[in-house]
């Protein structure tokens, strides 16, 4: 099936998206790792994201610190 999604701003087909790691400023606890995705053919950012690697690691400390709350403490 051909891919039919188009760039907003100028209109190229979109078959791949170029991605780069950004910071996402945040007050506080900030900035967070995040990735933009932009149109290979004009650079404009089409979404911004979070990092992959920091999502990832973001859910195993939750599911860790979930674990040490449920374990017993003597
Ligand atoms: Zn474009």
């Amino acid at each position: 099936m051909p891919n039919k999604s188009k760039c907003p701003y100028c209109n190229a087909t979109i078959t791949r998206l170029n991605v780069e790691e950004i910071e996402l400023e945040r007050n506080p606890g900030g900035p967070w790792k995040g990735v933009s995705y932009a149109c290979p053919v004009c650079r404009k950012i089409l979404s911004v994201g979070p990092h992959p690697d920091a999502a990832k690691s973001g859910l195993l400390s939750q599911i860790q610190s979930l674990l040490e709350s449920q374990s017993p403490k003597k």
